[in-house]
């Protein structure tokens, strides 16, 4: 899950990581009684929306009074950033700025730990700064076992070169943003401008946290933070249902058992498309695990049928713990249960335990929907033309 940023300010405030004053506003005049409460001469009206790049976009403003932070409010409510609409903002105290910093704490997986970067020219985009001056952004390795801690902080800002005078401050900044990453559970804790205030003081003035997921389970905290409004429909109906279904933007619906069988699944469908008129790529990422009950197949291919860009289902099953049979019952009940709402072609491959008993209940229940292919190749290629037949006849 990644956090708006007033979230990430919140969080950084609970760790005790310097950060401004901010409100949340989700209309003008919120924004106007907000900025009466910052009382401060100078206030920062920012979207909140889970993009970056705001600044650039318009959606971070300067107001100097109450009613011109309603004003600026007005114009960012409603903005489009990148496809993100702009529901709420965040009003914030204005900061004397000196120098912008950057800094960030990602999971490295490649090389099983941490990866902490870091620089002096912040405020800008950071791809960008570390293509064009790869010089000026440092990285850190940093052990998982230790975390970032007081010898790692001080590594990061001697390398970054920090100037004496702020070391000590930017070096205890950094660890407790360390500790706010560990204690969160968190993939990602990014700072970018990481300020140095005139009157001396080290703040995070943005934030960006991305929250592991599979940690969710203890932290309870997490739910208020939750926030489906920008999440696909057709996800937040499968995640309801407990269905590991990623939403794409293909013909081909897609169910599988076991997430490595249903990845090389999309590959090998992307690939018989794509000499086909119309080039057909999956439409979903859908793993039924093992186990697969008619229920659990059912709530799969209803949610892949209600896509209406689908234009067949493609069900790869390869029985290990799971046995044909009971996937085959499963097409078979899917069907039964959805009756009329079961419209597109849908394409089966089985194979592994107890295949022949698998292939003999859909033989025997001899559905016109159902096209059985041996091969795994051969099943994609048939869902791709059919897929891609479909669009054609469109
Ligand atoms: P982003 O563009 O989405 O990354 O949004 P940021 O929160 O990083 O803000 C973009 C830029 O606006 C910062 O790099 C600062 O230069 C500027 N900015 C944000 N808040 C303040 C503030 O309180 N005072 C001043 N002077 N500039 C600010
Ligand atoms: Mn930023």
């Amino acid at each position: 899950m990644d956090l708006y940023e007033y979230q990430a300010r919140d969080l950084f405030e609970s760790k005790d990581v310097p950060v401004l004053r901010g409100l949340v506003a989700t209309t003008p005049k919120e924004a106007r009684e907000a900025a009466e409460k910052l009382g401060t001469d100078v206030v920062v009206v920012k979207a909140q929306v889970k993009t970056g790049g705001r600044g650039k976009a318009g959606g971070v403003k300067l107001a100097h009074s109450p009613e011109e932070a309603e004003q600026r409010a007005k114009e960012i409510l409603g903005l489009d950033i990148k496809g993100h609409v702009v529901k709420k903002v965040m009003v914030t105290e204005g900061a004397d700025i000196d120098e912008e910093y950057y800094f960030s704490l990602l999971l490295d997986r490649a090389n099983r730990r941490y990866l902490a970067m870091c620089s002096l020219e912040g405020g800008v985009e950071i791809e960008t700064l570390a293509e064009e001056r790869p010089d000026a952004l440092v990285r850190v390795p940093i052990d998982p076992r230790a975390g970032l801690d007081a010898d790692a902080a001080d590594r990061i800002v001697t390398e970054t070169g920090f100037s004496p005078d702020d070391r000590d401050e930017a070096a205890r900044v950094l660890t407790l943003l360390g500790k706010t990453y560990a204690e969160s559970d968190a993939t990602l804790v990014e700072v970018n401008p990481l300020v140095r205030t005139s009157d001396g003081r080290i703040v995070a003035l943005d934030g960006k946290v991305t929250l592991d997921d599979n940690a969710a389970f203890r932290h309870p905290e997490w739910d208020q933070w939750r926030d489906d409004s920008q999440d696909d429909p057709l996800e937040l109906r499968a995640r309801a249902k407990h269905l590991n279904y990623v939403k794409l933007d293909g013909q081909v619906g897609i169910i599988g058992n076991g997430a490595g069988l249903v990845m090389s699944t999309l590959d090998v469908v992307a690939y018989a498309g794509s000499d086909l008129p119309g080039s057909p790529t999956p439409a979903n990422f859908l793993d039924i695990g093992g186990g697969a009950s008619a229920q659990v197949m059912a709530d799969g291919l209803d949610i892949i049928l209600s896509d209406p860009q689908v234009e067949v289902v493609f069900v790869n099953v390869f029985g290990g713990i799971t046995a044909c049979s009971e996937v085959a019952k499963g097409i078979r009940g899917a069907l039964q249960q959805l009756g009329n709402k079961a419209s597109k072609p849908i394409v089966v491959r089985l194979d592994g335990n107890a295949v022949e008993v698998g292939l003999e209940i859909l033989d025997e229940y001899d559905h016109p929907l159902v096209t059985v292919e041996k091969t795994m190749d051969g099943a994609a290629r048939k869902a791709a033309e059919l897929a891609s037949a479909a669009m054609e006849g469109k």
